[in-house]
């Protein structure tokens, strides 16, 4: 190892693979590039021996509880540390945000709004999707100047009842989950237990950009876990990182932190850091389940394991009083115990937009290693949006031949999107780093991944933070 790289990236998720990935594009031979990874490296076969029998369990890879301390256990926080992150255990779901997401504040008077445009993201939007070869319509209710690579995966007979009333508001949902075979992907075939896809048909990075870390400009050392960035006026200088229980340091030019949006916060917060939004708003959105028993239609017919997006009750100006929705039609195995009746049932999963709120926060603690998660509540927003929602699926769902409607009893514990912590902003009193991601105040410090979201949208977000990612290093090697 050396002790001074051009280029210091902490983790190998979506968010450092993608600034990785046109950063190594961009640059000529001469560059150095230290990765630094806290987890381990496990092969799609390792990962499919130790999912077997404890699936529905708690699986050690996907609940890394003992890595932060969390004060409110009923909120819980999912994510993976190890290589590739999130794409290991993430379902692959893909939809693009709506133009408004940008623009909350200005258009619905609610939130705050991003320092950029979907029009200025619309390129490496298409890019994103190329790299994770996304399956997607024609036909989408946010505007597109490429094609997704991949055909659509097939609509239920459910879907195709809405998105006949819904047009292009109810389409088949893009989706890193092949729908034809690609590199080491096969197709998706609606087994349903995306956490390790049996056949290797979604996206992860150990399936499509490992061959960046063997890179021989790229240096990547495992069980390195960062703790801080060594801090100095406008510049960092290094970061601190304990490898096999010793505390270690190295300098590098420019520091990219990927290491997710509770993560990135504890690094800057632990390394002085005193921008008054780091680590403040940690946010994501709320799901609830709903279960509607069907007279006569069968839902069958999907090709993937969700098959439909209904952005149908996403955009408009409800958003000025309460929370738009994403309703996601689940095509897995579930069948409605009533003789002759099996398949007349569908389960629908109704993602809300939250408000970051900075009651909210993630901190450090005494053990420098973990960080501290105290999260208070949900906004009143999504909580009108909830109140309401019996009302609004009768009338949105009418279309349907509905025989009964059953309401989760509560919002789901996590929606696997972690958010907000190190804003984006137009300048250093609006947000914590700039819509390049590069840290306001450290100017050779990128703050990558979902904690730059300013608003959550009902939308999945590791789409749009890969895009994020490909823009920013695409931005700093073209000035
Ligand atoms: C079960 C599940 C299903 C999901 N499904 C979807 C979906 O369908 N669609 C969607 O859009 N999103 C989904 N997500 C969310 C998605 O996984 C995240 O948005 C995404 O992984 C975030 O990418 P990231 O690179 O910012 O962070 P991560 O993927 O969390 O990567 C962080 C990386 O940093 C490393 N790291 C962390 N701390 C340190 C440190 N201190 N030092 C060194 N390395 C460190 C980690 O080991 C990891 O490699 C899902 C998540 C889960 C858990
Ligand atoms: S539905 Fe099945 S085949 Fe498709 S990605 Fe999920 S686990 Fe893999």
């Amino acid at each position: 190892m050396k002790s001074k790289y051009d280029l210091i990236v902490v983790g190998t998720g979506f968010a450092s693979s993608f600034f990785l990935k046109k950063f190594l594009e961009k640059s000529d031979s001469r560059v150095r590039v230290l990765v630094l990874e806290r987890g381990h490296f496990k092969t799609h076969q390792e990962r499919l021996q130790q999912a077997r029998n404890h699936y529905y369990q708690e699986n050690p890879l996907h609940t890394p509880s003992s890595s932060f301390i969390n004060k409110n256990p009923k909120k819980e926080w999912v994510f993976e540390n190890n290589f590739g992150g999130g794409s290991n255990c993430w379902t692959g779901n893909t939809p693009r945000f709506m133009p408004n997401d940008f623009r909350m504040q200005r258009v619905y008077g609610v939130g705050k709004d991003w320092p950029l445009s979907y029009d200025e993201l619309e390129p490496y939007y298409c890019e994103a999707e190329e790299i994770m070869s996304v399956a997607g319509p024609a036909q989408t209710p946010y505007p597109k100047s490429q094609p997704y690579p991949l055909p659509a995966h097939q609509l239920s007979r459910v879907d195709k009842v809405l998105a006949q009333h819904y047009g292009v508001l109810h389409f088949s949902q893009p989706s890193a989950r092949a729908s034809v075979a690609v590199g080491k992907r096969g197709v998706c075939c609606t087994s349903a237990v995306c956490r390790v896809c049996p056949v290797n048909a979604k996206f992860t990075i150990e399936n499509s950009l490992q061959y960046l870390y063997e890179d021989p400009r790229v240096t990547l050392l495992y069980e390195a876990q960062v703790i801080g960035v060594d801090l100095s006026g406008t510049l960092a200088r290094g970061v601190y990182y304990i490898y096999k229980g010793k505390e270690e340091t190295v300098q590098g030019e420019v520091l990219v932190l990927g290491a997710n949006a509770i993560f990135n916060a504890h690094i800057l917060l632990n390394s002085g850091d005193t921008h008054p939004m780091t680590g403040k708003n940690i946010c994501e959105q709320v799901g609830i389940n709903v279960i509607l028993h069907l007279n006569g239609l069968d839902h069958v017919g999907g090709s993937s394991v969700i098959s439909g997006n209904g952005y149908f009750m996403y955009d408009g100006a409800h958003r000025k009083d309460y929370a738009g929705c994403l309703v996601e039609v689940n095509n897995g195995p579930y069948i409605r115990n009533e003789f002759g009746k099996w398949r007349q049932l569908v389960k629908l999963r109704l993602v809300f937009e939250d408000l970051p709120d900075s009651q909210n926060l993630v901190y450090p603690s005494q053990d420098k290693r973990k960080p501290v998660v105290d999260y208070q509540d949900h906004s009143p927003y999504v909580k009108r949006a909830i109140e309401r929602l019996e009302k609004d699926i009768t009338e949105k769902l009418s279309v349907l031949p509905i025989e009964r409607i059953i309401i989760g009893k509560r919002t789901l514990a996590t929606e696997y999107h972690i958010c907000s912590t190190t804003s984006m902003g137009a300048s250093f009193t609006e947000g914590v780093i700039d819509k390049h991601l590069i840290h306001h105040q450290y100017r050779n410090v990128f703050v990558l991944g979902s904690g730059a979201f300013p608003t959550v949208s009902p939308a999945n977000p590791t789409l749009t933070l890969s895009a994020l990612s490909l823009m920013a290093a695409d931005k700093a090697l073209s000035s």
